[in-house]
């Protein structure tokens, strides 16, 4: 059997509709020289691909949406962006879904959740995703207690100043800070304008 390099998850007939979309998605953005940018207005990678992907594709990418899990939107890749702009409401579902299925025990699932709804959906995800605060609160309860690096730095990113309510987090976070510059701007960027000693941190991240 050949390798699947992305959406292991999808049964064969709707991985083979995946593989095609894909494929025509890299056409465009292989076709010519541009910045990198999918978004740039100068290069129109983007505007390219959105005037002329097909209703089909289209439907397909909704039925991807509508199968993979959290983890598989980065097979996605460069174009992970842009299938947030052609299937909004497919995008946010994979979202939901992860939030409806999550394990409560599993740090990595909830990190890996936290993450990428702060990072893909910004602001909007209390909007979207109903338990949130939930799964927000089990994620700070095990950044304490088991003082995993990534779920405390993960937590800290999303509560900003809110963190300061969890003085064992903020402690833990301190400690990593010590010899850690990724943890050190953690802290500077969502701390330093209520908690003065944090600006410490500023000359230690060059
Ligand atoms: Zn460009």
């Amino acid at each position: 059997m050949v390798a699947r390099l992305f959406f292991s998850s999808l049964d064969n007939r709707l991985h083979g509709k995946a593989n095609a979309v894909m494929e025509f998605l890299m056409s465009i953005h292989n076709s010519r020289k541009h910045c990198g940018d999918l978004f740039c207005g100068k290069c129109g990678i983007a505007r390219e691909i959105l005037e002329n992907i097909s209703d089909s594709d289209k439907q397909i990418i909704h039925e991807i949406l509508s199968s993979i899990s959290i983890y598989e939107l980065t097979d996605f890749g460069v174009f992970e962006p842009l299938i947030h702009r052609i299937d909004a409401k497919g995008y946010i579902s994979v979202f939901q879904r992860a939030a409806k299925e999550i394990n409560s025990g599993n740090i990595r699932d909830i990190d890996f959740f936290l993450h990428m709804t702060r990072s893909r959906l910004r602001k909007k995800f209390e909007n979207f995703i109903e338990n949130f605060p939930d799964i927000l609160r089990r994620g700070t309860e095990l950044a304490i207690t088991t003082k995993d690096y990534s779920l405390v730095e993960t937590v800290i990113l999303i509560l900003e100043e809110e963190a300061q309510k969890y003085p064992e987090l903020i402690s833990t976070a301190r400690e990593y800070a010590q010899n850690d510059q990724q943890m050190q701007r953690v802290l500077y960027n969502t701390l330093r304008r209520i908690r003065p000693e944090m600006r410490n941190f500023a000359g230690k991240t060059n």
